[in-house]
């Protein structure tokens, strides 16, 4: 009965956090989240707090990742509607038209930070605004 609990990430958006929760109990591991409560009542205290932590077992650890991983292998981008709908912008580089505009990084986002950049007006990272091709993963201005 050595299992140890570490805190697996920090959100400073609580419905990330709970959005990756869900997840991980679909997935019958356990979890739980600290400090929500303030979070989500007072956003602004946030960084006072160093935001949600979500806690895991440490051997749990491996398999987290694999899951979280998986869901960026399957990553589908729910199509945008009305003005969103950026229908003008192609892939210079392939050519495909499944590009959207979102910030600028080498690493691939997970479904679930697609879903919330849209439900936030101001989402809580800064980062450059680039277009993003979902399907070979060029970005360009
Ligand atoms: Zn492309």
């Amino acid at each position: 009965m050595d299992d140890k609990i570490v805190v697996y990430r920090t959100f400073y958006n609580p419905i990330e956090a709970n959005i990756v929760k869900a997840k991980l109990e679909d997935a019958h591991i356990s979890c739980f989240l600290t400090d929500e409560h303030v979070a989500t009542i007072q956003p602004l205290f946030n960084q006072a707090i160093g935001g949600v932590k979500l806690n895991v077992f440490e051997k749990d650890i491996i398999a987290i990742n694999e899951l979280l991983l998986e869901d960026e292998e399957l990553l589908e981008v729910p199509e945008l509607e009305g003005d969103e709908l950026e229908s003008a912008v192609i892939c210079e580089k392939c050519g495909s038209t499944n590009v959207g505009y979102g910030m600028a990084t080498k690493n691939k986002h997970s479904w679930w930070v697609a879903l919330v950049s849209l439900w936030m007006f101001v989402y809580p990272f800064k980062a450059n605004k680039c277009y993003h091709c979902y399907k070979c993963g060029h970005e360009f201005a």
